[in-house]
């Protein structure tokens, strides 16, 4: 482990670069004012804008342990400074398709050979484009945590706030399932070229379970998955035989999806006129999730 001390200790951080994920996080129980960092693409951002004034910077670059990814029991185990360029590249694309997809989004190729994915999930931007995909996806993630302690949560308790990291605590791996079935991510932004999502949606095939699994991005807090939209089409389609549907069944799913997210009812049933832009947004998410399952399916 290599330890930088501050060249003035009132505005330069020390950055600590330990080469194992327990040194990690020994680095981190030892300074609590320390922040890790990994591509430090929002990291730095934070601190350029004056919101964040980090005393230390514990850097996870260098441990190779969380660089890459290995299979186990049908899952892979996806390490944390994984790069959204690296998940981009075939080999990953043809284990996770719409992993890989979401990463090819996320940003110009700058941030994208810099931003990892565990600094996309600690952000937790409701615009992250990987979140979609680990929520249709029922990803966990593997915590490392103090004396070699390791716990696993699913990603949705971590974006919905029911579970935090605890101090010292890293996000070590992701556990993604391999369902070897098509599966598909698409976003919108509001501008031509790389942007922010306003609305994304990410379609999951798992033909074992004979389900579809689908989950909404950027339109709320943490990611929505209409749970009902997905047994109903998963209803429909013939598992045994060609997974087809009609263009209106497809249709009827993007716009049963759109109405699960953004409502256009109060809980009690009272309709309530949704603004132009909310509407526009319920428009774009039906469209997404309608060509998003007929790609799926074709
Ligand atoms: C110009 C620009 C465009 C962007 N476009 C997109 C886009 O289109 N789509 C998209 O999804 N994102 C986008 N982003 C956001 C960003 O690039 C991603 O969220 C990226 O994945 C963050 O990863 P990082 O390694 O850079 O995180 P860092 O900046 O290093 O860290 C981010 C936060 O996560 C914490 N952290 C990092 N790793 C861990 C870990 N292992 N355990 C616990 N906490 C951790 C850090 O302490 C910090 O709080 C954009 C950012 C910029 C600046």
């Amino acid at each position: 482990m290599t330890t930088h001390a501050p060249q003035s200790a009132q505005t330069t951080p020390s950055v600590t670069l330990p080469v194992s994920l327990d040194e990690a996080v020994a680095a981190l129980s030892a300074m609590p004012a320390a922040v890790p960092v990994a591509g430090g693409t929002d990291l730095m951002a934070a601190v350029n804008s004056g919101q964040l004034r980090p005393a230390a910077l514990v850097g996870l670059g260098r441990i190779s342990e969380i660089r890459g990814w290995q299979y186990q029991d049908g899952h892979a185990l996806l390490g944390t400074t994984l790069t959204h360029a690296r998940m981009g590249r075939p080999d990953f694309a043809a284990l996770i398709p719409a992993l890989a997809a979401a990463a090819r989004a996320a940003g110009p190729p700058t941030i994208r050979n810099a931003g990892t994915l565990g600094g996309n999930i600690a952000t937790a931007d409701p615009a992250g484009d990987s979140l979609p995909v680990l929520a249709a996806l029922e990803a966990t993630l593997i915590i490392a945590g103090p004396g070699g302690a390791r716990r696993e949560l699913p990603v949705s308790h971590l974006l919905a706030g029911m579970e935090m990291l605890r101090a010292g605590e890293l996000i070590g791996y992701v556990r993604v399932p391999l369902l070897h079935a098509p599966q598909v991510f698409l976003k919108a932004t509001g501008r031509t070229g790389p942007g922010h999502s306003t609305a994304s949606v990410c379609v999951v095939l798992d033909p074992a379970r004979r389900g579809v699994r689908c989950a909404v991005g950027a339109v709320a807090p943490m990611p929505l998955r209409p749970l009902d939209a997905e047994g109903w089409v998963a209803s429909l389609i013939d598992w045994d035989a060609e997974r087809a549907l009609a263009p209106e069944a497809l249709t009827a799913f993007g716009e049963y999806v759109a109405a699960a997210c953004i409502p256009d009812q109060a809980p009690d049933g009272t309709p309530h006129e949704l603004p132009p832009a909310v509407l526009h947004l319920r428009r774009t998410v039906a469209v997404l999730a309608r060509r998003a399952l007929g790609r799926a399916l074709s």
